[in-house]
């Protein structure tokens, strides 16, 4: 352990917001570093610590969400890592090192994780419309698209971020239609010359995919429910035209899950703010994975740095300086978007463990 994990108070309390790839590779290196520490992994979710990237097997008929358990629940019993499931955090009170939670238990931290990821964004005038989407980002959400989209149905999707095209590659694989509709977020968090685009596009309708310039149609203006006799969901262009599918999904990137921050003082700009030590403005708060945005001198700027292996890096660098250790988080992942040998689009964003 490192000296400076310890309090004289009894064993320090280490408390991290999210069940995710950086919460839990923070909470194993924590409970290394520091065997006499309490660890509490705060989630809303009800479910232990799954895999997202298998998701999209959910459409080839995998089911049971055991089998998307990353860890077994005996993982957190051996390591003393206390999961709480099913507590949304509202707000931190920073002067009393508190986290509350939606039904107002207040926990004491010494030192507090923010690995709280994103949610998947939605355009403001698409707003009025969110009850129409299907969503991707959660078991519970995959489960109700799925069964949402009947066999060899039509999936719209608006945007067609990575995470979203990820998807497209296995609803082609079952025999369902992919209409995507282009936005200057497809291939987010890529970004692209008007060359390499033309090119990703390209290799996209050679995968199946079939596109719509959203921008030449002035954008979608609504989502809305189908008539009687005709698929779920209508797709309204702003300059004229429709579409219509089975489900409709929003792949417009992420917004970064801070709102429970906002005024503890805490630096935020669309994530939290972090130097590269992944520490905050607050000298006792870390944040790692895809809710905060960390320093680049190269960039001279606060950027995002997405994907399995650079969140997994952020939860270790975060554990290892919230236990008096000293490193510098150094992205390891290639960013650029690749082909595979049939051409179609390979992102090492897909890229995981
Ligand atoms: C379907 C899907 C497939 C993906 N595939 C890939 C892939 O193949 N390769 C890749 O590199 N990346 C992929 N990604 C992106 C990848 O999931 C993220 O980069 C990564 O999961 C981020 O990890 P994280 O720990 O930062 O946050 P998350 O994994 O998003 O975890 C956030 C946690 O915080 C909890 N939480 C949020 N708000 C609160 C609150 N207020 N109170 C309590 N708990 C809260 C959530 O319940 C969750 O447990 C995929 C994402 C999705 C959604």
């Amino acid at each position: 352990m490192n000296a400076s994990a310890s309090s004289a108070q009894g064993p320090r309390r280490y408390v991290i917001i999210g069940n995710g790839v950086a919460g839990n590779q923070a909470a194993e290196l924590l409970r290394e570093r520091d065997p006499d520490s309490r660890i509490t992994i705060l989630t809303n979710s009800r479910l232990l610590f799954y895999n997202r990237y298998l998701l999209p097997q959910l459409f080839k008929g995998h089911q049971s969400w055991h089998a998307f358990l990353a860890n077994p629940p005996e993982y957190y019993v051996q390591r003393r890592i206390e999961v709480r499931r099913d507590c949304r955090v509202v707000s931190v009170d920073t002067r009393n090192k508190q986290v509350k939670l939606a039904h107002n238990e207040p926990i004491g931290y010494d030192a507090l994780l923010v690995a709280t990821g994103g949610r998947s964004h939605l355009p403001e005038d698409l707003a009025d419309c969110r009850s129409l989407f299907h969503h991707f980002g959660t078991y519970e959400a995959a489960v109700t698209t799925r069964k949402a989209l009947p066999d060899n149905g039509t999936v719209v999707m608006l945007g067609g971020d990575m995470i979203g095209l990820d998807l497209a590659r296995t609803l082609l694989a079952v025999s369902c239609r992919v209409i995507l509709v282009t936005h200057e977020t497809t291939f987010w968090p890529h970004k692209l010359t008007a060359e390499e685009r033309a090119d990703a596009l390209a290799a996209l309708e050679k995968m199946g995919i079939e596109l719509i310039d959203g921008d030449a149609r002035g954008g979608v203006t609504s989502v809305e429910a189908g008539a009687p006799g005709l698929p779920a969901r209508r797709v309204v262009f702003r300059q004229g035209g429709d579409l219509y599918g089975d489900v409709v999904m929003p792949f417009y990137g992420l917004t970064p899950l801070v709102e429970f921050m906002v005024g503890t003082g805490t630096d935020i700009e669309r994530g939290l703010l972090v130097n590269t030590t992944l520490r905050t403005s607050d000298p006792s708060i870390y944040a790692a994975g895809d809710v905060c945005q960390i320093w680049s001198e190269q960039d001279h700027a606060y950027r995002f740095y997405y994907g399995y292996k650079n969140v997994r890096a952020m939860g270790a660098v975060a554990a290892i300086n919230m236990t008096g250790g000293h490193e510098h988080f150094a992205t390891t992942q290639e960013e650029t978007l690749g082909r595979d040998g049939q051409g179609h689009i390979d992102s090492p964003f897909w890229a995981c463990e």
